[in-house]
């Protein structure tokens, strides 16, 4: 049988590097709570971000979580259907109601032509996700926010690296979450960064994440923990000197995809968006049913029998998940793209040998279904 292939990998830098940077740790006897690897990492993210502010935490979900209670944001959000579970489960769990505004199919994400007719005096935010690292329309969306006095944060948690014209795409909107978890494109095992450019947030990031505590005898707000500790900032340093390279060989593997799926009738996939520095995150793809010959859910499992894993992602849509009872009949686009969508594999280690295997077993599966296909 042939190498069983996943959908991702996560990176682990050579081990003698991270127990290097490990034994700092014994060294300064310093766990958690701002320790000086966590102190370096977030200078270090900021550099790389290109971005003013940043606040690292133990996850992007919880980053997220506090972005929104630092906002102190009211009533309702608009944001996005087709997008990770946590985006939603952060905006609920916050007492906040989520209003979903559909997609366009040439991006994925947020239709910012179908963000105004949304807003009633109730709003308070947008929530836009730059979804699989390509970015929303982020100059529309900061006029949109402008002319109604809204907030905006962006769930970049696919996006770390990313730059629209040479500028950190987390210096956009009031707030920016990162994701560092083990399968995004950079990690520290598990980690969160938000990025900001109103410095004055600073004080009230940190004191969300420690309990609310401002001092040793004070409790200022209803805070809970998120605090990063210093094997994650650990982690996030030694891996902060391998991104570029990272980031490289997917991109390698992404254009090695495009050449050699263009010709397959029925099967799209997004293109590089102009003056933007991708970071490859993940490489989807559209199926077309009627053109293609079978559908998205017969290829996902046709792949299986030769050891390719893919990924639905994201299906099901929020809306249609069983903890809620959100109505989606007018979020059409959303709902085709969730359906036929397929996440191929895509990570730094995926060689160019086996993004070629992945294209001709999908060839070769089309092909068997469609015999006519072969005399054309
Ligand atoms: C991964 C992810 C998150 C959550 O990040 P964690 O670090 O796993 O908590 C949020 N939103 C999106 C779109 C994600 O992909």
């Amino acid at each position: 049988m042939t190498k069983r292939i996943n959908v991702t990998k996560p990176f682990l830098p050579p081990i003698e590097q991270f127990i290097k940077k490990i034994e700092e740790i014994w060294e300064n006897n310093w766990l958690t709570n701002n320790g000086p690897l966590h102190e370096q990492f977030e200078k270090g993210v900021v550099d790389y971000l290109k971005v003013r502010n940043a606040c690292l935490f133990t996850n992007g979900h919880l980053a997220l979580d506090v972005a929104i209670k630092s906002l102190d944001l009211k009533g309702e959000v608009i944001t996005t259907p087709f997008t990770f579970a946590s985006t939603v489960h952060t905006i609920t769990m916050n007492g906040l109601t989520p209003v979903f505004c559909d997609i366009e199919l040439g991006t994925f994400n947020i239709d910012i032509n179908k963000i105004e007719e949304l807003i009633t005096e109730k709003t308070s935010a947008i929530i836009p996700v730059h979804v699989f690292g390509n970015l929303c329309n982020v100059k529309a969306i900061e006029k949109i926010a402008q002319k109604y006095n809204l907030k905006v944060i962006y769930d970049a948690a696919h996006t770390f690296g990313v730059e629209l014209n040479g500028r950190g795409i987390g210096s956009y909107g009031n707030i920016s979450m990162f994701s560092l978890h083990a399968t995004k494109v950079f990690h520290s095992i598990e980690g969160g960064v938000l990025s900001f450019n109103d410095g004055a947030l600073k004080e009230k990031l940190n004191k969300y994440k420690n309990f609310g505590i401002s001092g040793e005898e004070q409790v200022d707000v209803v805070g809970l923990n998120a605090k990063m500790n210093e094997f994650q900032a650990a982690m996030g340093l030694v891996n902060l000197s391998y991104i570029d390279e990272q980031i490289e060989k997917r991109k390698k593997a992404t254009y090695a995809y495009r050449n050699n799926l263009k010709d397959i009738e029925g099967l799209r996939y997004l293109e590089d968006q102009e003056g933007v520095k991708h970071n490859y995150a993940y490489f989807p793809i559209i199926i077309n049913e009627s053109i293609f010959g079978m559908n998205r859910d017969s290829l996902h499992e046709k792949l299986q029998d030769f050891n390719i894993f893919t990924r639905k992602y994201f299906y099901p849509l929020c809306t249609d998940f069983n903890c809620y009872d959100f109505n989606s009949n007018e979020l059409l686009n959303a709902k085709f793209v969730s359906k036929n969508i397929l996440t191929l594999p895509l990570y730094s280690d995926l060689s160019i040998d086996e993004v070629l295997r992945i294209c001709e077993t999908i060839k070769s599966i089309q092909k068997e279904k469609m015999p006519l296909l072969q005399n054309s």
